[in-house]
């Protein structure tokens, strides 16, 4: 079938030229199949967005139940595995943190916290200003720990 040229007669019979009429219907009918596959394709991407979010936030959650169970060794892997799984988020930093904290490592948490204001810090439209200042401050407070214990430790070593 020749293609009907856009000053051509329109094949519909309406005696208006094919661009005044239905050429602008056809050229959608002809895109339609591509378009559909487009925002088909879309969707099934935003799907697998979403579930990567889903098991992402599921993994971190799991995290959080385990220190909570005080199944440390079991809550650092899954801290491990979030940061390998997920480099997209700062959980696993926080998350690890969490561990050491729990485990009185304060020093090591402190660094974790670091990693996660570096990561804030390199996606600063993600965050708010409040999420850096609840983490300085956390820093400071485990840093002030870790002073504090390595003081007493000192102290029982000391003669007399
Ligand atoms: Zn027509």
């Amino acid at each position: 079938m020749p293609k009907t040229g856009r000053n051509d007669p329109c094949p519909c019979g309406s005696g208006k030229k094919y661009k005044h009429c239905c050429l602008k219907k056809d050229r959608a009918a002809e895109l339609a199949p591509a378009i559909a596959q487009r925002v088909a394709l879309q969707a099934q991407k935003a799907n697998q967005v979403a579930l990567r979010k889903d098991y992402q936030e599921e993994s971190s959650n799991a995290v959080v139940d385990l220190v909570h169970a005080g199944r440390l060794d079991e809550a650092e892997q899954a801290a491990r595995e979030l940061l390998v799984r997920y480099p997209e988020v700062h959980d696993g930093y926080d998350r690890l943190g969490m561990v050491y904290e729990a485990r009185g490592q304060f020093r090591e948490a402190a660094d974790c916290y670091r990693k996660v204001i570096e990561f804030t810090r390199a996606n600063p439209e993600d965050y708010d200003a409040g999420f850096v200042d609840s983490f300085l401050e956390l820093i400071v407070k485990l840093e002030a720990c870790a002073t504090e214990e390595e003081r007493a430790v000192n102290d029982d070593d000391r003669p007399g």
